[in-house]
């Protein structure tokens, strides 16, 4: 079975091209993008966060963001929420949550492109939550949504987040992927075996890690 990932509306951002290329074919090529995964990558990981008073930016993340903005580079969270599929919280959280976030973020500059989350658990969830869906990472569902929406090569872009299924989650669809040493990244030991096709590499924050990516040769220049 497949789903759609559940997403919030939001406004074309026209600050950095957001909204400008899809009108006109001749300049809606696709163009790289960022991932990133929510806590524990861009906030501190918490078990189970529902409050928006208990979201915390974690370093580099506000400038890195802004800094992604400002080349033209779109940036999308995409994150599972199984404490709504576990009945921990109800899903009218999550828009409170990312707004609370958006907040945090603008005092850098900085803004999110697109958010897309999984309230699903296979196993574990509650009436319609519980499906086998196509957005739980290690899937690339959201990751692919996002893409579609936001006009982004797969294959030119990057996911960035603490836990392997991650990573697992890039490398599906198609992209190169970092682990960061915050959150639950602090206690992974990668080995050949777990190491996903096209991983960039462990990096404290995600700020490393997404200028280790600006100045990788992979694919030529980023922006
Ligand atoms: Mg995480
Ligand atoms: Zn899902």
């Amino acid at each position: 079975m497949t789903c759609a990932a559940r997403q919030e509306p939001r406004p074309p951002n026209l600050e950095h091209g957001g909204g400008s290329t899809l009108s006109n074919p001749v300049i809606a090529a696709l163009r790289p993008g960022v991932f990133l995964d929510r806590d524990g990558t861009v906030i501190e990981e918490k078990h189970y966060l529902c409050q928006p008073d208990d979201v915390e930016l974690l370093p580099t993340a506000g400038d890195t963001i802004a800094r992604l903005n400002q080349l033209g580079i779109p940036v999308a969270i995409v994150t599972n929420q199984a404490g709504i599929a576990r009945g921990y919280f109800p899903e009218s959280r999550i828009p409170e949550v990312h707004a609370r976030l958006d907040e945090l973020l603008a005092e850098h500059g900085a803004v999110i492109d697109r958010y897309e989350y999984c309230p699903h658990h296979p196993v574990e969830g509650i009436g319609s939550y519980k499906i086998d869906c196509g957005c739980r990472k290690p899937k690339p569902g959201m990751l692919t949504s996002a893409a579609t929406e936001l006009k982004i090569d797969l294959t030119r872009s990057l996911m960035i987040g603490d836990r392997l299924g991650d990573i697992e989650a890039g490398a599906a669809a198609g992209c190169e992927s970092a682990l960061v040493r915050t959150g639950y990244g602090a206690s992974i030991t990668l080995s050949g075996e777990t190491t996903p096709p096209r991983f960039l590499g462990v990096f404290a924050t995600v700020g490393e890690a997404v200028e280790a990516w600006l100045h990788s040769e992979e694919d030529g220049p980023r922006a």
